[in-house]
């Protein structure tokens, strides 16, 4: 008898999985089913739900659920950016909703207090919707991400989700995908007919961070390893550190990973890199206290911002974003670098410009997403 395998560590947790009954037979259905087969999970429990069912309860300790649901809602949307600040523009294509991951720092927490990890199985829908809004106007081009109430390939190794929407999206090149995760699952590279419209992307941290705050995620080097991989075939990546936490020894850890990341990929192959501090809802805040006690970031001197969330105290957001900016210049990082979410006044501080000064944030970034 052949041993059942291990799925990847952060797909360990789940141990249910429900369906809505319309569902059952979608491409996406059958291969999570397909999938578990052969693994340790092969027998978790699967229950359908009826279209009368409210809500779907799930309450069994440390486990989380898998709910692969039938969307009714919009797919493509505008990411959630205030106008105060200088937001980048990009666009969502809604695939699901929460991690199985965890981060203390998670601003979905806040959004989702279940433990129900939930897919958009009808992707019919989903592509059909998509089609109509690339294939309008070819000469529209459009910067988009999966990975704004979800990591982008957190749940991938099951349901193949990122790899179907990169076949789907190789007859539009007007679209530029990103990819945006903390592991590591590269096998919709092979899906992908255009090296140049597709952007994986990884979030890093200082490694001081990564080992305190992060969990079930891959490490800093996997990361890089991956990114390297993908630089290796053609593709440009992205990389964010969102969010920048004060800690004692900062310098030291953002000094070690920017370096880290050039032992790894050139500048050339970084199509643009965001840089925020951490922001946090007023809810967020005892929730991240409760989930995770040790965390004593949240007890920074913070300041509300324009759009009511916390964020440091500008003088330190100054000085740790300098820092950082400084660092990657010397590593030959120029208009790829920008701030998530920061005012006019941060901008010229740090950069000695703001967004304003290149024709908005969105334009500067779209041309960095598209190479020609
Ligand atoms: S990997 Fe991203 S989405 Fe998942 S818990 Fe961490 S911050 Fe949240």
């Amino acid at each position: 008898m052949t041993k059942p395998v291990e799925l990847p560590h952060h797909l360990r947790k789940i141990g249910h999985v429900f369906v809505d009954e319309s569902m059952q037979g979608s491409p996406v259905a059958l291969r999570v089913r397909d999938r578990l087969n052969g693994t340790t999970q092969e027998n978790i429990p699967w229950t359908i739900v009826s279209p009368d069912a409210d809500r779907v309860e799930f309450d069994h300790g440390d486990t989380q659920a898998l709910y692969l649901k039938e969307y009714k809602g919009k797919f493509l949307r505008f990411c959630p950016g205030t106008r105060a600040y200088h937001c980048c523009g990009y666009r969502i294509i809604h695939i699901g909703e929460n991690c199985p991951m965890a981060c203390s720092y998670c601003i979905l927490q806040a959004y989702f207090q279940d433990r129900i990890l939930k897919i958009w199985a009808n992707q019919d829908t989903l592509f059909s919707e998509l089609g109509n809004a690339f294939g309008a106007d070819r000469n529209t081009r459009y910067r988009v991400g999966t990975g704004e109430f979800t990591d982008s390939l957190a749940l991938e190794h099951l349901t193949g989700y990122s790899r179907d929407l990169v076949e789907f999206l190789n007859d539009y090149d007007n679209v530029a995908l990103e990819l945006k995760s903390k592991v590591v699952d590269l096998t919709w590279m092979q899906a992908a007919k255009r090296t140049d419209r597709i952007l994986p992307a990884w979030s890093l941290n200082a490694p001081f961070i990564n080992e305190h705050e992060e969990f079930d995620v891959s490490t800093l080097r996997e990361r890089l390893e991956a990114a390297r991989t993908c630089a290796e075939a053609g593709f440009r990546v992205c990389l964010h550190f969102d969010p920048v936490i004060h800690y004692p020894g900062w310098r030291e850890g953002y000094a070690e990973i920017i370096d880290m990341i050039f032992d790894y990929i050139k500048p050339e192959n970084i199509a643009y890199m965001s840089i925020g501090s951490f922001r946090c809802m007023p809810q967020l805040t005892p929730i991240i206290a409760n989930n995770f006690p040790d965390t004593d970031y949240i007890y920074n001197e913070f300041v509300p911002g324009l759009d009511g969330k916390a964020r440091l105290l500008r003088p330190l957001r100054v000085e740790q974003f300098s820092f950082m900016i400084d660092r990657l210049r010397k590593h030959g990082m120029d208009k790829q670098l920008y701030f998530c979410m920061e005012s006019t006044k941060v901008w010229n501080e740090v950069f000695g410009y703001s967004p304003k000064d290149f024709g908005g944030l969105g334009k500067r970034l779209m041309e960095q997403a598209f190479r020609d």
